[in-house]
Order: structure tokens, then sequence, then C-alpha cells
């Protein structure tokens, strides 16, 4: 069978044919499930299972923290140099570079992400095996520091353990791997719990795993949902626990983890503004706004769904925005032209929806899209929607809609632009636009978000990444994303 309308060619039984799928990789070996469970993969486009795969159980789970845990008490892993584990690290990264247009193209099978986009983001996942292997490689975990009052004591960076390493399905494999690659380094063993709607990246990256020779039990993989990843959680040979997901998850995370005082990162969810400032240049915050408001039909953490702007140029704004977002090529996302393809899954277009419906309710005003595109009933398709004139009192400005819907919010001056701003429960990222360098920065550092870009939206896997406020807790990417995994140790030195 072969998904998407017409246009689509990728046909996953065959594409998917020489890779294991059926079993679990745990322990270094591919078991076979201890349940006949399965997870059931709806195409956006054509709303039909295309492939059922076997969804872990509670004793699949298990098998899999006893091999993480005998791996990291008595294998070799963790008594690895640095060096040595780089080699695996960097080795991971070369196979998967491989995989790279299989698993751009399971990306836009299993949730619809458009094939251009896909093609060109899950680059960011091998990126970050070569980014982690080369800081491994350079070995220098420990430091010799001097004392105060005389002698030297080392610093060591130990790894801090067992992690269960849970991930959401939008953007699978690069979030996968921003916490594989550093907990490896680092000398973690690895629990990860794929997101039941995108499994298939979870077995790709086992398959890496077991190409390189990786020591028995150091990543284990059980797809799953909510209950076995919450049974996951609560075993007590967790040291740590990496989350990227909703905030409603990650607050049960902590809660959990409190109770034993294990270890825990939490990367949530956004409603990032977009400040922009009277003498910014308007095409550079369209061309910014326009695809980074709604990225991959508004289903990405940072996308900037606040635009803030003065009630001077609020209408001229609205006015340039929504002809922009008119011309977004809403489609089958396996078409090269297209550039917002369906939502992901039934239960996000009855959410999204949801919020159109609110947002109307509350009296904000819609100027360009609020329903679902005529002539497409068929897959999870929603229009690109812009609401304009809305207050940070309406439930469009403050919670996480997860879909195509950016409001624009209209400021007295500066000081209530940087109000309306931090006015929010999140702190994931977030942009603003001006002519003055400067005065970018200046407003940047008073804005109350984990990330900022001055004129666009960067994103790198070399800077760190995450939240403040209720978008997280803990940084991933850069030499912070390291500090996730590691414990430090102090020994003094005789003498
Ligand atoms: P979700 O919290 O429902 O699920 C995310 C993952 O956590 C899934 O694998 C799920 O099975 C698992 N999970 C949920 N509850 C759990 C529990 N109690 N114990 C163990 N595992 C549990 O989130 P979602 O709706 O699938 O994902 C979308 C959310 O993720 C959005 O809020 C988005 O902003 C956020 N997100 C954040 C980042 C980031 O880097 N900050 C990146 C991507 C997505």
């Amino acid at each position: 069978m072969s998904i998407g309308a017409a246009g689509g060619t990728f046909d996953p039984q065959q594409a998917l044919s020489q890779h294991v799928l059926k079993n679990f990789y745990i322990g270094g070996d591919w078991v076979t499930p201890e349940s006949n469970r399965e997870l059931e993969l709806i195409s956006p486009v054509t709303e039909e299972c295309f492939l059922k795969l076997p969804e872990a159980s509670e004793k699949d789970v298990d098998r899999a923290v006893r091999a993480a845990r005998q791996a990291f008490d008595h294998g070799p892993w963790p008594r690895m140099t640095p060096q040595q584990r780089a080699k695996y690290v960097l080795a991971i990264g070369e196979e998967m570079k491989k995989r790279v247009p299989l698993l751009a193209d399971v990306w836009t099978a299993q949730i619809g992400a458009p094939k251009g986009f896909a093609g060109y983001i899950i680059n960011y996942a091998p990126q970050l095996f070569d980014y982690y292997g080369k800081i491994g490689a350079r070995g220098d975990f420990v430091e010799t520091r001097d004392m105060l009052n005389g002698g030297k004591a080392l610093v060591i960076r130990e790894p801090v353990g067992v992690v269960a390493i849970i991930t959401p399905w939008n953007a699978p494999m690069v979030l996968t791997s921003y916490g594989v690659a550093a907990a490896l380094t680092a000398g973690c063993t690895i629990v990860s719990k794929p997101a039941p709607e995108t499994p298939i990246e979870g077995q790709l990256l086992a398959e890496c795993a077991e190409a390189v020779g990786l020591p028995p039990g150091v990543l284990n993989v059980v797809p799953a949902g909510r209950e076995v990843g919450d049974y996951l959680i609560n075993r007590p040979e967790i040291d740590k626990v990496s989350f990227t997901g909703s905030v409603a998850g990650g607050k049960r995370i902590a809660e959990v983890c409190a109770k034993r005082l294990a270890r825990y990162t939490l990367e949530l969810g956004g409603k990032s503004p977009a400040v922009i400032m009277d003498d910014a240049d308007l095409n550079t915050a369209i061309g910014t706004i326009v695809p980074f408001g709604m990225p991959m039909t508004g289903q990405i953490c940072f996308s900037l769904t606040r635009v803030l702007v003065s009630k001077k140029r609020h209408d001229e704004v609205v006015d340039a925005y929504s002809k922009a977002v008119k011309q977004i090529a809403v489609g089958d996302p396996w078409k090269a032209e297209t550039q917002m393809g369906p939502l992901s899954m039934k239960r996000q277009l009855d959410r999204v929806m949801g919020y159109l419906e609110k947002g109307r309710q509350d009296g904000a005003k819609l100027v360009t899209g609020g329903g679902r595109p005529k002539d497409m009933n068929l897959g999870y398709y929603v229009e690109p929607t812009i609401f304009a004139n809305v207050d940070s009192n309406m439930t469009i400005a403050k919670e996480e809609i997860f879909g195509p819907v950016v409001s624009v919010m209209p400021y007295e001056d500066e000081e209530d632009a940087i109000r309306i701003a931090n006015n929010s429960t999140y702190g994931l990222s977030g942009a603003v636009f001006t002519k003055d360098p400067e005065k970018g920065i200046a407003l940047a550092r008073r804005i109350r978000t984990g990330n900022l870009t001055v004129n666009g939206l960067k994103l790198d896997n070399a800077v760190p990444f995450g939240g403040f406020k209720e978008s997280g807790i803990g940084r991933v990417g850069g030499p912070e994303g390291l500090d996730a995994y590691q414990e430090i140790k102090s020994v003094y030195l005789p003498g």
C-alpha cells in the first residue's frame, strides 16, 4: 500500500522490508515482545492505518531497565574513557547519515511533516552525534583544580546512571538524538521510549547502535504509550528521566522523580512571542513569522505563535502577514511544493478546531483561515489561521494550541510589549525585530524565555536550547546539554 494522495510514492512495507520492526532492541538483541499489544500507525493524509507495530508492555520495560542497569553497573560503557565512547557515538552518527532519506520519509509517513522540511531538518539528528562525539573525543571530563588553601582536587564529570529518554511524536529522531547522543557521550545507559505514534525512528536508531557494536544494554528501545511510560519512570532503577513533551506530562515526571529524588530534565511547550518594534523592517519580520509562526502545521514547540506589534502598525502588519499566509501551499506533504501538510492525527485536528472556536467566542478578530480548507476533506488538514487584536487574557493567547494558529497582539509602547511578551506561563523561544541590533539585544535580555533571535529565528546544535518557567528545566544542545547527563564528583588529592 502506498501512502499519500496523488504524488505520494512511499511504500512503507517495501521501504522498511530490510529493517527490524517486529522485535524490540533490548540488551543488545532483537527480542520478541512479551505481549501481543499493537500500535496502529495512521497516515494523516489518508486517515488509514498503514502499518501495525508491536507496543512494549510493562514486562518489556522491566527487561529493558534490567539490561540498562546491568550495563551501567557491570558493563564496560561507563568505565570506558570518553575517547573510547566517542568512537561509538561518531560511528552511530555515520550510520544515521546512511538512513537520512528513510528517516525523512518515515517522518512524513507517520505524522505528515512536509517532505522538504523533513529532508532538511532530519540532518540535525546525525549532526548531534557528530557534535557530542567530538566533545567526547576531547576527553576533558576530569579537571585538576588548584585549591584556595593549597593542594589540588580533581573535579570529575561522571555519568548520571541509567536514563529514561521519553520523546514526543512531532520531531522524533531529532529530539531523541539530543538525549541519546549526549547521554552516550557522558557514559550513561539508556531506555528510550518513543511516542506510540512514531515508533519507527526508535527501531532505526537501535539498528545504528547494533551496526557499530554498541555494548549490550547500553541502548534499549521500548515504543509505547503514556501508561507504559509512566511505569518506566516509576522504576527505581532509573536514575534520571529526560522528558520532551507537554507541560502536563512534565509535571507528572517531576512529581514521580521527586519521590526518590531521581534527576530529571524537561523540554516542554511554548507560546513564543515575536516582538515587532516600530523601526523593524517589515519584510524581515514577515519573512520570519510566516515560516516560524506555524512550522510543520504549528506542531513545533518553538513556533512564534504570538506576534506583538504596536497599535500604530497593527493593521499594516496584519494586512501584510495575512497576505503572506494566504500564499502558504497547504496540501499533500509528499509533494515538493507543499509548505504545510495536515495535522498529525485526529486528536490534533479536534484540538485545533476547538481552539479556533474558542478564539471566535472570545471575540478575537479572525483575519484569515479559521477552518478546514475547502475541498480537502480527506486528511487532517486545517487552514493557516491568524487572529488579530488578541488580548492577553484570551485562551488562544495563553494556551499552546500546537496547530497553525497565530495571535497578533497590539501593544502601546516598548514597556507594554515586554509586559505582554512576559505575560505567559511559558518561556521557550522568541524573536525581536528592530533595525537597531543593540536595542534588539537589550530587548531580548528582558524577555523571560530560554532562546531568542534578533531579526529572525535560529536554532543550532552547538547552542543550548530549553525553557524558562513552565517551558522546562535544563537544556539540550551545546556543552550544556551534556551537563544533564553528568554528576560532578570532587576528589581531593593527597599532599
Ligand atoms: P505528551 O506529554 O502527551 O507526550 C510526550 C511523550 O511523553 C510521549 O512519548 C508520551 O507517551 C510520553 N508520556 C506522556 N505522559 C507520560 C508519563 N506520565 N510518563 C511517561 N511518559 C509519558 O506530549 P505530546 O502532546 O505528545 O507532544 C507535544 C508537546 O511536546 C507540546 O507541548 C510541545 O510543545 C512539546 N515539545 C517540546 C519540545 C521542546 O524541546 N521544548 C520539543 C517538542 C515538543
